[in-house]
């Protein structure tokens, strides 16, 4: 199972950065981070190769064949919603070239924030990594500098620990969050707190958006 969903991935690497598979694409709050309530157009792009159990997407994982789009459409269709701010999320977005897209993204003049667990080299210009390490797939050292922050998520009491080895290898100014996974948050949540009020260096993050019923 795990080794036909990195060959699927690597499948997709190889294609070309135009045109790209669109899972799904909406305008609403970033509910996660340091960027929790602001308004923000998501792109998720179809095809993951990090296998995470617990995963909510797990629909992304492999682009259907009417998914591809043509990166000028997703382009329109993000500067209809009106917003100037566009979160590219999977799926696993550093499986693709995203330089032509970040390059017209940033033409018709919006900021470019992506989520990633950095399992690739980061291919592409943007404006801020939320980068999310998962133990399912190896992160791309690069990331601990170029990440904006780290969000690691607590689906266990190990994850705990495991959240500090990454944070001892980001650079100073990566904010620090934990979160817990929601099918775990009534366990988790509180511990959380407890996690972060003694060590102040990490910040709580809640899937907001899921408590407020928005996509
Ligand atoms: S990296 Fe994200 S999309 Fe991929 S399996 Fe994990 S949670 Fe799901």
């Amino acid at each position: 199972m795990k080794s036909k969903l990195i060959k699927a991935g690597a499948d997709l690497r190889r294609k070309q950065a135009n045109p790209l598979p669109v899972m799904e694409q909406f305008y609403t709050l970033q509910g996660e981070g340091i960027w929790t309530g602001t308004p923000a157009y998501f792109i998720r792009l179809a095809g993951c190769d990090v296998g995470c159990h617990w995963c909510d997407v797990k629909e992304s994982w492999h682009p259907g064949d009417d998914q591809y789009l043509q990166i000028e459409e997703i382009v329109v269709r993000a500067l209809a919603s009106g917003t100037d701010r566009v979160v590219i999320t999977g799926g696993e977005p550093t499986i693709y070239d995203l330089s032509l897209l970040t390059k017209q993204l940033h033409e018709a003049g919006l900021k470019i924030h992506m989520e990633t667990a950095g399992v690739h080299p980061l291919i592409g210009d943007i404006d801020w990594v939320c980068f999310s390490p998962k133990k399912f797939l190896k992160p791309q050292p690069e990331f601990y500098q170029k990440a904006s922050e780290l969000k690691v998520i607590i689906f266990n009491d190990h994850d705990f620990p495991w959240a500090e080895e990454h944070a001892e290898k980001c650079a100073d100014h990566v904010q620090l969050f934990l979160q817990p996974e929601w099918s775990r948050r009534n366990k988790f949540t509180a511990k959380i707190v407890e996690y972060a009020k003694a060590n102040p260096h990490w910040r709580v993050s809640l899937q907001t958006h899921k408590y407020i019923d928005i996509p």
